[in-house]
């Protein structure tokens, strides 16, 4: 790619516009699917430079394209390959054609049509020799879910993961761009945030307003990148992490000392909690988004600990079922 610019890339063949696209095939944004379209390349452009630096060998899993505004900006930037996952099959004859005008580019477009949560990225990416870049602009609910999926599997090096460098971006609400990466002390700082600061560094690039997309949606949207820390802050299973942090956190306005203890039967509860927290040297007195992420691991550390002398708590569950998980916004 002798035409390879450092800023935007190399320039496409000449083809319809995005607008024209999505005229020419007809593809109304579907509200219940939550589509809301970027069409100004500037921003398309700015949100693959969020992601750093693609080289020629890189592949990128793109999210979501949509009738493709995002996917252009990457093709200009030459990756190897590109996968893209995208659930409306609308979509497909404006992709189709994306991938002709990446031909002569030497990348390599591969179009699924599918829903990424079900996606196997091990099978359809299956080679690790090049780094990998996940990036998408998908409806607020699923890429919530979506990064708690790809955090599990960042813990056990699996699926995306199984190099190290695998860095995502991605869009969020802004409210949820920002609690991801809320600092201690920050009044947004929820489970979302420790979890995503366990096993990633998010930073948060960029706010998009809202009426830069079509259709216009109520809430402006954040860019955040998430860097998959070299050396995660823990090797706990994620799933144990999860659930101390969650019961902390489900009484976010108490002592966190409040939400721990809901992790043990009433009748054992104090004590055990005042045992735990002392271990882990932990001030009680404080509210759990005072708690750094080191404090958030020290009080599973010692709650894993507990559990393997006392398995017979392991199922408590205070509020008599099992907690969905889903709902990471609390
Ligand atoms: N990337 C385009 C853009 O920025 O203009 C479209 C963004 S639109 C907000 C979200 C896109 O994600 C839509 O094309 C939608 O069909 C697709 N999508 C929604 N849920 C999905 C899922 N579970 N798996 C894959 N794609 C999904």
């Amino acid at each position: 790619a002798a035409a390879r610019v450092l800023t935007g890339g190399v320039r496409l063949p000449p083809m319809p516009t995005i607008r024209d696209l999505v005229k020419l095939y007809k593809l109304q944004a579907i509200k219940y699917m939550s589509q809301n379209f970027i069409m100004d390349e500037r921003l398309t452009d700015k949100i693959v430079k969020s992601a750093g630096r693609i080289d020629p060998h890189d592949t990128v899993l793109e999210v979501g394209p949509g009738p493709g505004g995002i996917t252009r900006s990457i093709i200009r930037r030459t990756p190897g390959r590109l996968v893209l996952v995208e659930k409306d099959a609308r979509f497909m004859p404006a992709l189709e054609l994306l991938k002709e005008c990446a031909r002569p580019l030497q990348t390599q477009v591969d179009i699924y049509e599918g829903d990424i949560l079900r996606f196997d990225i091990e099978k359809h990416v299956s080679e690790i020799e090049h780094r990998l870049h996940l990036i998408g602009n998908l409806p607020f609910s699923i890429s919530t879910r979506l990064l708690i999926n790809w955090i599990h599997d960042l813990s056990l090096r699996r699926g995306a993961f199984r190099r190290s460098d695998t860095a995502m971006t991605l869009t969020f609400q802004k409210e949820v761009a920002e609690r991801i990466c809320a600092p201690l002390g920050h009044d947004q700082r929820c489970r979302l945030s420790i979890m995503s600061q366990i096993w990633t560094q998010p930073l948060m690039k960029f706010i998009i307003p809202g009426k830069a997309f079509v259709p216009k949606p109520d809430v402006d949207v954040g860019v955040v990148k998430l860097i998959p820390l070299k050396q995660p802050k823990t090797l706990l299973p994620f799933e144990l992490v999860e659930r101390v942090v969650r019961h902390v956190f489900n009484m976010r306005q108490k002592y966190c000392r409040r939400g721990y203890s809901t992790l043990f039967p009433p009748k054992d509860r104090d004590d055990i909690t005042d045992s735990l927290f002392e271990l882990a040297d932990v001030d009680p007195i404080i509210r759990p988004f005072e708690l750094s992420v080191e404090e958030h691991l020290r009080l599973a550390t010692v709650y894993a600990e507990f559990m393997q002398k006392h398995p017979e708590f392991a199922d408590y569950d205070y509020r008599g079922r099992k907690q969905p998980v889903e709902n990471y916004l609390d």
